[in-house]
Formats: C-alpha cells, sequence, structure tokens
C-alpha cells in the first residue's frame, strides 16, 4: 500500500480549474518530485494534500486511512507536514523558537529536545545560530530554518515546496545534499521543483505537471530520458 495516495484530484480557485484530475502515489522512504512549469499546478497539489485548500472532487489516502475530508490541522497531526514555497520563517523568533513552533503538538519535552539536537546534527548552522532572531539568516539559513521547523513535527511525509527557490547555486546543492541525507534516514518526501536537474538527481520517481494535468510518470532515469523531459524542463535539444 502507498504512504500517500492521490486519486482524481480536481481543485478549482473560483472558476479556475487549477487541478484536472491528479491521481499520484508516493511510498514510504521514497522520494517523489513533482516538476512543471509556472502555473502547472504543483503549489495546488501540495496545499491540496496540506488541506489548506479544499480538492472538489477525489480522495486522499495517507496509509489507507481517508484524509479527503480533514481539516489542515488534523493533517498535520496525521504527519502530513509541508515546508511553505517561500519558506515563512518566524522572523521575530529565535531560530530555537522557530523549531520550537514545529513541535506544537508534541507535549513531550525530552522528545522536543531530542528532536532538536537531530535537527542540528542535520544543520549544523542552526546550532551556530539558535539564539539569532529568523528574519536576519540568510535565505540559505531561513530554508534550512522552515525544513527543520517541519521535522520538528516528526512527518510521516514531508512535502517540500521548490525548497532551492532564490537561492545561490552553493547553497542549492547544500539543500539538495540535506534532501538526499533525509532520504538515507528514511524519510518520505514529496518535492516540488522547478529545477527538474536536481530533482531528478535525488527522486526515486517523478510526475511532470502541465496546466493541471500530469503528462508524464515513471522513474526518475525515464524522465531524465524522456525526450520531451529533456526538451522542456532540462534544457536539452
Ligand atoms: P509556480 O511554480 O509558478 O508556483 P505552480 O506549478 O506551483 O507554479 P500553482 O501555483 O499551483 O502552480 O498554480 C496553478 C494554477 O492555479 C495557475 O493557473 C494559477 O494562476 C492558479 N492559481 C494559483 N493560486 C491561485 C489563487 N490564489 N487564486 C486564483 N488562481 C490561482
Amino acid at each position: 500500500m502507498a504512504l500517500l495516495e492521490l486519486e482524481n484530484i480536481h481543485t478549482y480557485y473560483g472558476n479556475i480549474h487549477a487541478l484536472k484530475g491528479i491521481s499520484l502515489t508516493v511510498n514510504e522512504a521514497e522520494i517523489v518530485t513533482l516538476i512543471g512549469g509556472n502555473g502547472a499546478g504543483k503549489s495546488t497539489t501540495l496545499k491540496t494534500i496540506s488541506g489548506i485548500i479544499r480538492q472538489r472532487h477525489g480522495t486522499i489516502h495517507l496509509a489507507g486511512e481517508d484524509l479527503s475530508a480533514s481539516k489542515a490541522h488534523e493533517i498535520v497531526a496525521k504527519g502530513i507536514v509541508q515546508v511553505p514555497e517561500g519558506r515563512q520563517v518566524f522572523g521575530r523568533l529565535t531560530v530555537v523558537e522557530n523549531l520550537e513552533m514545529g513541535a506544537f503538538i508534541q507535549k513531550d519535552k525530552k522528545k522536543i529536545a531530542a528532536d532538536m539536537e537531530r535537527v542540528f546534527t542535520l544543520f549544523p548552522r542552526l546550532k551556530e545560530r539558535r539564539s539569532q532572531l529568523g528574519g536576519t539568516l540568510s535565505g540559505g539559513e531561513q530554508q534550512m530554518l522552515a525544513m527543520g521547523r517541519g521535522l520538528m513535527a516528526e512527518p510521516k511525509i514531508l512535502l517540500l515546496d521548490e525548497p532551492s527557490m532564490g537561492l545561490a547555486p552553493v547553497l542549492v546543492d547544500s539543500i539538495f545534499d540535506t534532501i538526499q541525507e533525509l532520504h538515507r534516514l528514511g524519510t518520505t518526501i514529496l518535492l516540488v521543483e522547478q529545477n527538474a536537474r536536481a530533482a531528478l538527481t535525488v527522486a526515486n520517481r517523478g510526475y511532470v505537471l502541465q496546466t493541471g494535468e500530469i503528462i508524464i510518470s515513471g522513474s526518475a532515469e525515464d524522465l531524465r530520458t524522456n525526450e520531451t523531459v529533456q526538451k522542456a524542463y532540462l534544457g536539452i535539444e
């Protein structure tokens, strides 16, 4: 059984039919990537999964449990945790306070401390800056903090929305290294990226979205060698 399963999801913004029957699966410990151009519906897919927008038709299951009608806070509590595009860290809270916000469901202080240590092992930079205000961190550090905050919620699946957006190339590499490390540790990830090349180097499988529909799906290798993907998303003629 897939850990996450979307079946025939239709999502609208008013009259705009943004998702036109999306079906996809993510298995445990997999990295699955959604690639596509601007406005393809990648962010809308993640927002629908995390309950920020409600689909008009279709179902969402997590480990067999139907979450199609669940509210956003219930979906987080079930273990689907989104790291939003644009990072959205709390600028006036310190690094530690931001991380604590991620653990808001967790009541056990020892567990919170252990989770924070784990995040600091993954992102030593955040440990160095633990008392610094979120708003004064660099773009790359804010991305690390947003991912760290997501991990503090002990996700069954982490939804990453454009983690490399706006980052210098060296930081992009470091974020993708971390995604690979998370994969090695067994974290399940649904990764939305415009940087298809980088996404397909870390992912096991992928789906290509175009104007609200999945037009191609397969293993990362299949997608890397697919002519349409090469032309449209990898810049290979
Ligand atoms: P990007 O990389 O540009 O964020 P995306 O693939 O994530 O692209 P979405 O943001 O999911 O695309 O947008 C899908 C479609 O829904 C687009 O046509 C977009 O214009 C529309 N859309 C997105 N958000 C809204 C909104 N709040 N109100 C109306 N239409 C929206």
